[in-house]
């Protein structure tokens, strides 16, 4: 049964109830070691040993050119070796700090977890994600959840920071000659003299992030709004409108509000932001500007659009892309009843709405269709305003308020003194939906518990209440219905009280009468004024309105979720070469824009063709025959593949096993030329590595201890020497040198370490010894063991670096993981990646090169 039958209902996973004490950040290293060999070996056969039987992978453009939720072991299995040839995903590691770096938590009842930020690197890129890690009852530490997205493109990232432009006129293109940063920025947004990539249609949130994103990007982008002024969208709703999200939660990509910006901002002062905004950013503005036809061309891959200026003027632009921020709820539904025209009253759609008290309601009757945000909203500004209003309810409601609940739901991420937005968004939205609404569950629970005064006075009211399939609430009702739920901004109260009247009509309206509605039941309810707050149509009516059948038919409909539980056509291919979707809250605009963005530089840089990301949206089967086409483009970028390796390490440990053993374990060691690399002006780098297989077992360590870890040395046959040892050196540099030499490695107890630099001075430091930490709590035997494993690349003077990644007594599969590993960690520390590898060569100490690259 696909998750789309069962109604992407599913069980949680149990956990042990003792976990113990345990290490998080120690487990979830062993963890992503062992995904990171079995991906640099290829060997998805043993995928089971790091993922459970019933795991979820969610994807954002890291392995596949869209958004994919993957179910179950073997399909990850199946995706992986599909995808991840080309994809190259390598050198993962955890966060080291901050809030999401390696912890417990325990989201639900019965579920503990393991979860941390990670990071990695792709053949085309980099990226993050999120790792859930959950014990089974063996005991055993494996995925339930890991999420990938692509952060940004190699070679094409954004001007950020230490990359941002320094801004002088002499600096930018083409000098003074091509004016000054004002003349630019003048012709630029008039378009005279080219033609933008991207053409938005749409100022409000979701056009206004993506114009930010492209332009970062270095995508140009024009955006048209039929609005008079930016931020219209927002200041034409009704009066008393303010935002239903915090502030923290409602930032704009780049731009986040001021510190004493209001937790919910006035819809006036919001389309005020959105206007500067759009200044601050330099976005593209043709306000006052509508569509006026629209064609595709598949050959030049191009548009051609008409559109009217608000002068009448016409211009013909030719985008080759077409991004559409018309607004997730842009197009009202309006139903229309029996003998509606017969009805002396006023009828009009919730859109329409701008306020009560523009006119003389009091007294008024005033009928409400509709239990969703706007039907609460219209109905409190009426009553507000001394309407005698009720609510007509057909189906249950799911009620939350903006005090406590909205509050909650925000917990721990997009919160004052929270985490940066972008982790918190990452966490965000890291887990599969399937499982957000699973969680929804025990959320919804919690808050309805905070909530019960309320929600029992609503209830004894008449209102119905509904907390949605399984009871997952808002989560789920927003990402499948895009409505069904009503944020409690004060009209719950009033409904609670008596001062709203609700009306249940689960067949709802039967026809309209002169002087009101007549239900299905055959109630009557009289009214001056009906709203009905029915909601709104699908984007794609929009499209079908606007661009034409032509144009629509090739899309699919948007929002709610495909069959593995992403949403459909947003923010991913739309099913229309040169068409996207783009909308949503202003979270989800601010998040997404940036995928969609990444998707556009991709086909525009050439790392991906438009007709290649669209056809293979619609290839359900990882394994699908035409995949390889797909990936022409890109699969050039992985510049080794593990069978090259292998073959070399077959035929190494061939010669060194059999034809010509010596009796010493000979090491293996990995020898890198760079090139295009200065190392006098190019910033040195250095990192260290911990490879799975510990490459020379022979290594020397002495600990450098205080007296607990002096017995413990003792004890585990380790050389150690105490502070008054070291005092005894007397700093002299000849015995510091000799020491450095003795050994290979050295450990120190964290009691001591500050002591180091005092008592040898910097001689271990410049013979690239300093001690590695360790501290009473830690296992002495792993500690040893981790620093034999761990090696280190580190930039000198010369343009040629060695590292051992093992020795001949090794395996073959282990020799192949210590080396991808080696040298996919390498490639992500050069500066422009495998374009500063040189050369790579692996050799034993007494064998013949073998050289890789
Ligand atoms: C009462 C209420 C409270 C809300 N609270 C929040 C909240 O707290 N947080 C939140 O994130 N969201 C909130 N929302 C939802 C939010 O307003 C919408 O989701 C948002 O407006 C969608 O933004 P958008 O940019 O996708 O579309 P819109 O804001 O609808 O903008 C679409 C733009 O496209 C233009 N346009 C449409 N068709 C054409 C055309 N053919 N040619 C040219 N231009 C065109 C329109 O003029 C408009 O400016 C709330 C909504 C309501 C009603």
């Amino acid at each position: 049964m696909s998750l789309a039958q069962s109604n992407y209902v599913i069980q949680l996973p149990r956990t042990p109830s003792s976990v113990g004490p345990l290490d998080p950040r120690a487990i979830a290293q062993r963890w992503i070691t062992d995904l990171e060999v079995l991906l640099a070996t290829g060997n998805y056969s043993q995928l089971g040993k790091v993922f459970h039987e019933d795991s979820w992978w969610r994807d954002m453009l890291a392995l596949v050119w869209d958004f994919r939720t993957i179910q179950g072991c073997a399909k990850i299995q199946d995706f992986l070796a599909a995808n991840q040839p080309r994809a190259g995903l390598s050198a993962l590691r955890l966060q080291h700090e901050g809030k999401f770096q390696p912890r417990m938590e325990s989201p639900a009842e019965g579920l503990n977890w393991i979860n941390s930020i990670i990071f990695f690197e792709t053949s085309v890129g980099r990226g993050s994600g999120v790792i859930h890690l959950t014990q089974n009852d063996a005991g055993e530490w494996k995925a339930y959840a890991m999420y990938t997205t692509l952060q940004e493109l190699k070679e094409f990232e954004e001007p950020l920071g230490i990359r941002r432009a320094y801004g002088t006129i002499e600096t930018m293109p083409g000098g003074l000659n091509q004016g000054n940063w004002l003349e630019r920025r003048q012709r630029t947004i008039e378009f005279k003299e080219e033609e933008p990539t991207t053409l938005i249609v749409g100022a409000g949130q979701a056009g206004l992030n993506m114009g930010a994103r492209l332009n970062s990007l270095g995508i140009s982008h024009l955006i048209v709004d039929r609005n008079e002024r930016i931020g219209d969208n927002w200041r034409k709703r009704y009066r008393t409108l303010v935002t239903h999200d915090p502030a923290e939660f409602t930032h704009m990509a780049y731009l986040p509000f001021p510190k004493n910006w209001p937790q919910f901002t006035p819809k006036d002062k919001l389309a005020d932001w959105f206007e500067a905004y759009a200044m601050i950013m330099e976005l593209n503005v043709w306000v006052h500007t509508s569509i006026k036809s629209a064609d595709y061309d598949d050959a030049q891959k191009q548009w051609t659009v008409v559109v009217v200026r608000g002068d009448g003027s016409e211009r013909t632009l030719r985008p080759r892309h077409l991004i559409w921020c018309t607004g997730h709820s842009g197009e009202p539904l309006v139903p229309s009843f029996e003998n509606q025209s017969q009805f002396k009253g006023t009828v009009y759609h919730g859109s329409q709405h701008t306020d009560a008290s523009h006119y003389d309601v009091a007294g008024k009757k005033v009928v409400v269709v509709g239990t969703g945000n706007s039907g609460h909203d219209i109905a409190q500004n009426y009553c507000e305003n001394g309407a005698q209003v009720t609510m007509l309810q057909r189906r249950g409601t799911y009620v939350i308020t903006v005090e406590k609940g909205i509050f909650m739901m925000h917990e721990g991420q997009h919160e004052d003194h929270g985490p940066p937005t972008e982790e918190a968004d990452l966490l965000h939205e890291c887990l599969p939906f399937p499982v957000q609404f699973a969680l929804g569950e025990h959320f919804t629970r919690r808050v309805a518990h905070a909530e019960q005064d309320l929600l029992s006075g609503l209830e004894k009211a008449g209102f119905a209440l509904d907390f949605g399939v399984n009871g997952a609430g808002l989560g789920r009702a927003y990402m499948t219905r895009g409505g069904g739920y009503y944020i409690d901004v004060g009209c719950s109260p009033l409904i609670a009280s008596g001062k709203i009247k609700v009306k249940r009509s689960p067949e709802g309206i039967s026809h309209f009468t002169e002087s009101g509605l007549i239900l299905k039941d055959g109630s009557a309810l009289s009214a001056d004024v009906v709203v009905l707050a029915t909601g709104y149509d699908n984007m794609r009516t929009t499209v079908r309105k606007v661009l034409g059948d032509r144009v629509a038919d090739r899309c699919r409909d948007v929002w709610d979720l495909d069959e593995e539980g992403e949403i459909n056509a947003m923010w991913r291919p739309s099913g229309h070469p040169g068409f996207w979707y783009m909308g949503g809250n202003l979270a989800l605009c601010r998040i997404y824009s940036k995928f969609l963005a990444l998707q556009i530089k991709a086909i525009e840089a050439g790392l991906v063709s438009d007709e290649q990301i669209q056809a293979q949206a619609k290839l359900a089967e990882p394994h699908h025959k035409d995949f390889k086409f797909f990936w022409k483009t890109v699969s050039t970028m992985s510049k080794i593949t593990v069978a090259g390796v292998r073959q070399n390490i077959e035929q190494l440990l061939n010669y060194s096993q059999n034809e010509k053993k010596r009796n010493f374990l000979e090491t293996v060691e990995l020898q890198i030329g760079l090139k295009n690399y200065d190392p006098q002006r190019d910033k040195r780098f250095s990192g260290t590595i911990k490879l799975p297989t510990v490459p020379r077992p022979n290594m020397t360590i002495c600990v450098l201890g205080d007296q607990h870890d002096l017995d413990r040395a003792k004890h585990h046959g380790i050389d150690a020497m105490s502070a008054d040892d070291l005092k005894k050196l007397n700093k002299n540099k000849k015995l510091i040198k000799k020491l450095a030499r003795k050994y290979d490695a050295f450990l120190a107890s964290d009691t001591l370490i500050k002591q180091i630099p005092r008592l040898l001075g910097p001689g271990l430091s410049k013979a690239g010894k300093f001690p590695t930490p360790v501290s009473h709590a830690e296992d002495m035997a792993n500690k040893v063991n981790e620093v034999k494993s761990t090696i280190k690349f580190q930039l000198k003077k010369v343009l040629c670096l060695g590292v051992a990644v093992g020795n001949v007594g090794m395996t073959e599969d282990e020799l192949v993981a210590n080396t991808m590993l080696a040298i996919n960690y390498l490639v992500s520390l050069l500066k422009k990646g495998w374009q500063n590898v040189g050369s790579l060569v692996l050799k034993a100490t007494m064998s013949p090169p073998k050289r890789l690259y």
